[in-house]
This record gives structure tokens, C-alpha cells and sequence, in this order.
């Protein structure tokens, strides 16, 4: 635990992920700025710059200039939120490492109240969502009912209503840089890391501006990323339903046997026995598909190639980048 000496020496590592965020960047820059001034810490904001092809770039390139504590990692094209916080955790050289969202949702002021847990001896500081605030109806019940369905899916326990914005400690994001996979739910991992955590409750406010960068299709994908990553239930549901299925079967099977031989009741119906084969070829279907989800991601991890490749930085020593231009497993 830093001591009240080193408390004023400890360095602080924002890591901001933006992408198309011309309408937020710079109100974001100054208001993580201001409240970082506050917090008594020396800081430095990695904005990563996820493949923006708006003026996200070339704001970000002008604030990093402008303050050295500033600076940017522009991908060659969009990797992905958790991909773009990962790299923010590789370039990242504080001693405690915050992530928050480039949209103003979560209150950067939080931030202060994070490293005070953190002093206090806590590694993972998560803010806790106790309410949102202009979040449709929709995203609302479908987060809710997710966290919760994950947590009966998983061994992990991860905390419901908890996303990304969240404090940790350099031990922990070492140890994080060491779990290699591609499709990756860092609040899971990190939970499944451990570690002493604590949580402190926030109000999710409304996007600053813009719009949401998460669309239905990127959130099917996020959370069937994070299922496949925690969970083999899934894959175990094709033989339950297969002894079901067989039981009921060969159930009905005796049944015909004994019509065929004790009585003169012959079934009528090739309707009745499409629907039936219909029905069972679905679930197959079904199955295959999961099945698929789980070899898709096989496929991507034997890939092996890297995780993000950055085209450009602005504020980053020399040495760093030859390193780490290149993520590589
Ligand atoms: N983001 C990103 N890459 C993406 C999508 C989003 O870096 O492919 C960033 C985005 O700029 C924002 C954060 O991830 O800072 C969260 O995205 P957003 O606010 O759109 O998600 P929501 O809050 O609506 O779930
Ligand atoms: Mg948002």
C-alpha cells in the first residue's frame, strides 16, 4: 500500500477508448483534466482511438500537443470497445488504471472517489450502476436480465449491473495482460482474476452527444462473447436434450409395437410425422449453431494473430512502440 509519501507520487492511468467520438472528445479532455487536477495524483489519459473515421483523430492528436499527460493510440481500423481497453492496458504505466467510457456516462468525478478505496487498499474498484438515466427501456431490461442470466450460467461470480468503468491496480492489470484471448469480456476476467474489490455506486447519466456505438449487433456479440468465455452449459444442453428426446422415443416406440400387435389401429397421418421431423431437424439446427459459436472462436484463438495493430501514436516514448506496436499473443 503506497504510503502518505508515495500517495502524492502514485501514478494514475485513465484509458479512454473512443470511437466516433468528434462530438464528446474534447468536453471529455476537459473534464477528466479537471477532475484529475483534484485528485492529487500525477495522471496520464491513453485515449485509444478504435478506428474513428470521423475528426475523433485528429481532436485527440491536437489535446495530446496541447498536454503531454495526453496521449493516443490510433488502431488501423475499428478492433472493438474491449480490445481498445486492452491496449490501453498495455500502454498504461500507472500504478492504478482506470477505464471509463469516452461518452460522459460514467461521471469521471467517480474516478476520485475509486482512488480513495484504492488508498485504501482495495485492487479492484467497480462503479456500480444504481441507476441510469435517458437508457431506453430496452437496453435497460436486456442489461438487467443478461447480468443475471450470465451469473447462472458461470462459476465466476461476477457483480450484476457493473460494466467496464472500474478501477484496478497495477498487480491486477499485469496479471490481466497475461489471459491471451481474443474475443474477450474484460469485466469477467477480471473478476475471475480475484483480488481484494470493493465498489463504489454511481448514477449512469445520459450520452453527452452522439450516439450509442453499440448497436444490437455488436451487443448479441458482446454477450454471446462473454457466455462462450465463462460458460460450457451451453454445449452440455445437446445431450440433455438428446436423453430426452431418446426417452420419449423409445417410450413411444413400445407404444407402437404393442398397437402393431394387440390391436387393428393403424396411425394415419403423414402430416403429424413431418411436423414431428420438422421440429427435431430445428433443434438440431439449433445445436449445430451453438456448437459453431464455441469452433468459431477455436478458430479465431488458433489464428493466433494479434490482437490489435496500431497505426499511429502521439505522445508515446520510442522505445515503448517497437514493443508494443504489434500486440502479438
Ligand atoms: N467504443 C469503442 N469501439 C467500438 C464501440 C465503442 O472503442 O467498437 C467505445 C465508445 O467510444 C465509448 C465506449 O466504447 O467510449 C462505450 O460505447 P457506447 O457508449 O457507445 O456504448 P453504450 O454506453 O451505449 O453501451
Ligand atoms: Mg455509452
Amino acid at each position: 500500500m503506497p504510503g502518505v509519501e508515495e500517495e502524492k507520487r502514485a501514478l494514475c492511468s485513465v484509458v479512454v477508448p473512443v470511437y466516433n467520438e468528434e462530438e464528446v472528445i474534447l468536453e471529455t479532455c476537459k473534464r477528466l483534466r479537471d477532475v484529475m487536477d483534484a485528485s492529487g495524483a500525477d495522471y496520464e489519459i491513453l485515449l485509444v482511438n478504435d478506428g474513428s473515421r470521423d475528426a475523433t483523430a485528429s481532436l485527440a492528436a491536437e489535446v495530446c500537443r496541447a498536454d503531454p499527460r495526453f496521449k493516443l493510440i490510433s488502431f488501423s481500423r475499428n478492433f472493438g470497445h474491449q480490445i481498445a481497453i486492452s491496449a490501453g492496458m498495455d500502454y498504461a504505466e500507472g500504478d492504478a488504471i482506470v477505464v471509463i467510457d469516452a461518452d460522459l456516462q460514467d461521471p469521471p468525478a467517480v474516478i476520485l472517489e475509486m482512488l480513495k478505496k484504492w488508498r485504501e487498499g482495495y485492487e479492484v474498484v467497480y462503479g456500480k450502476r444504481i441507476s441510469h438515466e435517458g437508457i431506453s427501456l430496452f437496453k435497460k431490461l436486456t442489461s438487467r436480465l443478461f447480468y443475471r442470466f450470465l451469473n447462472r450460467m458461470t462459476e465466476v461470480n461476477m457483480p450484476v449491473d457493473v460494466g467496464d468503468f472500474r478501477l484496478i491496480d497495477r498487480k491486477v492489470c499485469d496479471a490481466l495482460k497475461l489471459v491471451n484471448e481474443r474475443n474477450r469480456y474484460i469485466r469477467g476476467l477480471i473478476s475471475w482474476l480475484g483480488f481484494r474489490s470493493a465498489s463504489v455506486g454511481f448514477v449512469r447519466e445520459k450520452r453527452f452527444a452522439g450516439e450509442t456505438k453499440y448497436p444490437l449487433r455488436k451487443m448479441i456479440r458482446f454477450a454471446l462473447d462473454a457466455i462462450t468465455s465463462f460458460s460450457y452449459k451451453p454445449l452440455k444442453l445437446a445431450s440433455y436434450m438428446g436423453l430426452l428426446i431418446s426417452f420419449f422415443s423409445f417410450a413411444y416406440l413400445l407404444v407402437v409395437i404393442w398397437q402393431r400387435v394387440f390391436t387393428d389401429t393403424t396411425i394415419e397421418g403423414w402430416a403429424s410425422s413431418l411436423a414431428v421431423s420438422l421440429f427435431f431437424n430445428g433443434i438440431i439446427l439449433i445445436i449445430l449453431g451453438i456448437v459453431g459459436e464455441y469452433i468459431g472462436r477455436i478458430y479465431d484463438e488458433v489464428k493466433g494473430r494479434p490482437l490489435y495493430v496500431v497505426s499511429r501514436t502521439e505522445n508515446i516514448g520510442a522505445e515503448r512502440q517497437g514493443s508494443l506496436y504489434l500486440r502479438n499473443r
